[in-house]
């Protein structure tokens, strides 16, 4: 009887995922494993929000697991430890992973290469599991990634993706085998109250109902901030609940400029990927320096505090930032203005608001949080590194009559139409009984300051 393991890492799926697929082939017997790693949580990354999502995600792979006639094996302890555990208790002469693209999935892959193999165990590493197409698939010439996301997309969408695997009928797993009791989908109080359910059955299902409803409009709507027509899929893509390179498949195979415009969006993904797999460091460090001396924790605390509170007084920017803390997830139209009003508008380092961010984004990830928070802050790829944001402009077009802001911003509920946008301009009894604040700054000032500061460095 021969065995293998599949670590399960940011892959938590059975459909479309190439590790499993390979194990099944190689043994009789798989042991479909996740480890509970301490250094997770030491890095901070399990926030209430994700390890929700995440107990959803390993509750239902473990049921889908069962209708094949296995289960998932949940252990907790150093991930090497568990493994080199797991494959020694059951005889596994093999062990399948997902390449991973962070700085901690590459230690980690190391650390299991070199004890596996002391144990005479193999370890297989599967590409393009977490990206649709493996970071480093496609460079330019002279240099080891793309800088430019058009580029990267034009590069990338003449790739040939690989064909979606099938979810297996059966898992056969030794009773060797032990581990934790099954994942409990418990939400504790800390969590956000209006988060989405995790898992791979719930992420197929959002997709198809989405794809029946929306993707076709997708290409217009995905801005309307009050409509809320995207596919809000993102914290199943970044638990690899649902595969990015099935996605493409299947909106390419719908066809249409809506599916294409999704098809991209997925692509600003993998570009970001394809990034800090060779520029690690951009997790932390400016990608490209504009010299900026940005004010922090302690210079700006008032407005950071104003600004993570959704209190600033600017309606566009504090709708987004209760929607952030109400349902661990923000429409992308309000990140932009969210995060452009903290590192411009108020020229606080853009890490602050990361950090933020991570705390409470249910998709929140290293490469794409810091990736997009450096292509608003201008340090980034963006093309247009000075460009400032204006949350009423932004609101006006995005949010016409108001619906997003009121939504979010309770006392503004009364506001009609547009005019929710710019409190400041009501009538001064009006305003009085509003009880929503001043706004913290002057856009004119923000910008001043801002263009100030990045004209005295070139
Ligand atoms: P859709 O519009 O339906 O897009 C489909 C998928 O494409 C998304 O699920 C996502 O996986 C991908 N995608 C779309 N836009 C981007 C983008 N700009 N960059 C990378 N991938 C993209 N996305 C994250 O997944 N995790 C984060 O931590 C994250 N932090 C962000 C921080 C800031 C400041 C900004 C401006 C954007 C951030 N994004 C992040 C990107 C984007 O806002 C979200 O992916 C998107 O809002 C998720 O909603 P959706 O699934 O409905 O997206």
């Amino acid at each position: 009887m021969t065995v293998a393991v599949v670590l399960f890492t940011s892959d938590l799926r059975l459909h479309d995922h190439p590790p499993l697929h390979a194990a099944l082939r190689a043994a009789d017997e798989v042991v479909p494993l996740f480890v509970h790693d301490p250094a997770v949580h030491a890095a901070g990354f399990d926030v209430p929000n994700r390890a929700a999502f995440l107990a959803d995600c390993l509750a239902d792979l473990d049921a889908s697991l069962r209708e094949r006639g296995g289960r998932l094996v949940v252990r907790s302890g150093p991930v090497a430890r568990e493994v080199r555990a797991v494959a020694a208790a059951c005889g596994a002469a093999e062990v399948h992973l997902a390449a991973g693209i962070t700085g901690f999935a590459q230690r980690r892959e190391e650390r299991l290469r070199k004890e596996l193999s002391a144990d005479g165990v193999a370890l297989h590493v599967h590409d393009d599991v977490i990206t649709a197409l493996a970071p480093g698939r496609v460079t330019p010439n002279g240099s080891d990634h793309f800088a430019v996301f058009t580029a990267y997309y034009r590069r990338w969408s003449r790739e040939r993706l690989r064909e979606p695997l099938p979810a297996p009928d059966t898992v056969r797993v030794p009773a060797a085998a032990t581990g934790e009791e099954p994942p409990s989908r418990a939400r504790p109080a800390d969590v956000s109250p209006g988060l989405a359910a995790g898992g791979e059955t719930a992420g197929r299902e959002r997709f198809a109902d989405w794809a029946r409803t929306d993707l076709a409009g997708y290409a217009d709507s995905h801005d309307d901030l009050a409509g809320d027509a995207t596919s809000r899929l993102s914290p199943y893509l970044h638990f690899g609940a649902l595969s990015p390179a099935e996605l493409v498949h299947r909106a390419r195979t719908r066809g249409g400029a809506g599916s294409e415009a999704f098809v991209r969006q997925l692509c600003w993904r993998d570009f970001h990927h394809q990034l800090l797999a060779v520029r690690p460091e951009a997790s932390r460090q400016d990608y490209r320096s504009r010299g900026d001396q940005w004010r922090g924790e302690d210079e700006a605390a008032e407005d950071i505090t104003a600004w993570r509170e959704g209190r600033t007084g600017y309606p566009m920017v504090d709708a987004g930032m209760r929607q952030l803390r109400h349902e661990g997830w923000m429409h992308n139209r309000a990140r932009l203005v969210t995060a452009s009003f903290l590192t411009k508008t108020l020229y606080v380092d853009w890490r602050v608001g990361a950090r933020h961010f991570l705390r409470h984004l249910v998709d929140g990830d290293v490469v794409n949080n810091q990736m997009n928070w450096q292509w608003v802050a201008g340090t980034g790829t963006d093309s247009r590194p000075h460009r400032v944001l204006n949350p009423v402009l932004q609101g006006r077009r995005y949010d016409p009559d108001g619906t997003y802001v009121r939504r979010w911003v309770p006392e503004l509920a009364d506001v009609e139409g547009g005019a929710v946008h710019e409190p400041w301009r009501l009538p001064d009894d009006r305003r009085a009984a509003l009880r929503y604040p001043e706004p913290v700054i002057g856009l004119g000032e923000g910008l001043a300051r801002f263009r100030e500061a990045r004209g005295r460095q070139r």
